[in-house]
């Protein structure tokens, strides 16, 4: 694991914390998540829900995303066999990784990626292959034939994250077609990363990969309650996929962390069949505090690319005369007080994401505006 030092997020972190910047940087809420979901984890604490739950995770949440699954996208995953949960969904990724992967096994990633793919992939001794996604009219995308180039006969796996981190890009039908076309031809499995399920905008609709023809069988589907119901220290996720793959990914995990925190379980299954109009409200506030960033953004000078989901806007920092957006990040506390992660990181071919700089609008409206506010000294707005 030599080289994947301190990750950006507690390098910038830090630096928030020293400089007194405000964070715009890691992604998680300022706010709580729904209230009687909360008092559902004490509830269980109290009542005793304090010891191992079983491997597989506790009987009522894997219920609850077998509905979840049934209602929000049609497909039906046996609670007995076809559910696991973990430790969030970066285990669930760590364990699908290691427990399909053997040594020089390749895994298709979309660059920018979320950082711990790279390292599960390290963990596994595979290799990942990164595809790149880049700006067409205003939207993150791959190019097909790209993504087919990258297929090799040691090609094992595609990870597939959308709603898109760091990118707010929401795969089309489209998109997720030519990937589904390939997964078939070239018998890979599918692993996908949808922890931002339920918050896009503007009447975009996140589509599971699983949903489409011949994937529910080679799709290992993961999310997490972490980003849809604003807990993302509760550490809650899950995999649905067929009962093979899901016993594979289970052997690994039980020598991870065999079993998931109990009290978290029984309040995530209560937030599933119960405050999903929390999470509406949670999806449209949101789109709100995205339009409040990227107005602010644009008028501080920087070219502003709409996400459709996820908590984040990408910029491009060239219109205000700088060109590297590492340099730019570290300077920006003492230059404007504000902290925000500098794309490149998540790429393998850093010089494809020099230029864009990611921000976070999952944060109070005062919190942005303040931001926006301090933002607009670079340009001298
Ligand atoms: C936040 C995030 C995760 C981590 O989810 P946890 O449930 O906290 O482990 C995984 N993937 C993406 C794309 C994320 O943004």
């Amino acid at each position: 694991m030599r080289g994947f030092g301190t990750t950006i997020f507690a390098e910038m972190s830090a630096l928030a914390v020293q400089t007194g910047s405000i964070n715009l940087g890691q992604g998680f809420p300022d706010t709580d998540g729904p209230a009687a979901m909360l008092d559902r984890a004490i509830q269980a604490i109290t009542s005793g829900a304090n010891q191992y739950p079983p491997g597989p995770g506790t009987p009522e949440l894997r219920r609850a995303v077998s509905e979840h699954r049934a209602e929000h996208y049609g497909l039906s995953y046996d609670p007995a066999g076809e559910i696991l949960i973990t430790v969030g969904a970066t285990e669930a990724v760590a364990a699908s990784v290691l427990a399909l992967c053997e040594p020089g096994d390749e895994v298709i990633a979309f660059e920018p990626y979320y950082d711990s793919y790279a390292a599960s992939i390290a963990l596994a001794q595979a290799r990942l292959v990164a595809v790149t996604m880049r700006p067409v009219a205003g939207r993150f995308t791959f190019d097909p034939d790209e993504l087919r180039a990258a297929v090799t006969p040691r090609t094992r796996a595609i990870l597939v994250n959308s709603p898109h981190n760091p990118t707010g890009t929401v795969f089309t039908r489209e998109e997720l077609t030519a990937i589904a076309d390939l997964c078939r031809e070239r018998d890979l499995v599918a692993i996908t990363d949808e922890v931002y399920e339920h918050l896009t905008f503007d009447g975009v609709e996140h589509i599971s990969l699983a949903t489409l023809p011949g994937m529910r069988e080679r799709t290992v589907a993961i999310s997490s309650a972490g980003k849809t119901f604003s807990v993302t220290g509760w550490k809650t996720g899950w995999v649905c996929a067929p009962a093979p793959l899901v016993t594979a990914v289970q052997t690994v995990k039980q020598f991870l962390t065999f079993t998931a925190s109990a009290p978290w379980q029984l309040a995530v299954a209560y937030g599933l069949r119960q405050e999903l109009e929390w999470v509406a409200a949670l999806r449209s506030g949101l789109q709100d505090k995205r339009d409040r960033l990227m107005e602010g953004l644009a008028a501080a000078g920087f070219e502003v690319l709409r996400p459709a989901g996820t908590y984040f806007v990408q910029t491009d920092i060239r219109p205000l005369g700088f060109a590297d957006g590492l340099e730019l990040t570290r300077r920006l506390p003492e230059l404007a007080g504000v902290v925000a992660i500098p794309t490149q990181v998540f790429y393998d071919h850093p010089e494809r994401g020099r230029h864009f700089v990611r921000f976070a609008f999952c944060k109070k409206d005062e919190v942005i505006d303040e931001a926006v506010t301090r933002l607009k000294r670079l340009s001298g707005a």
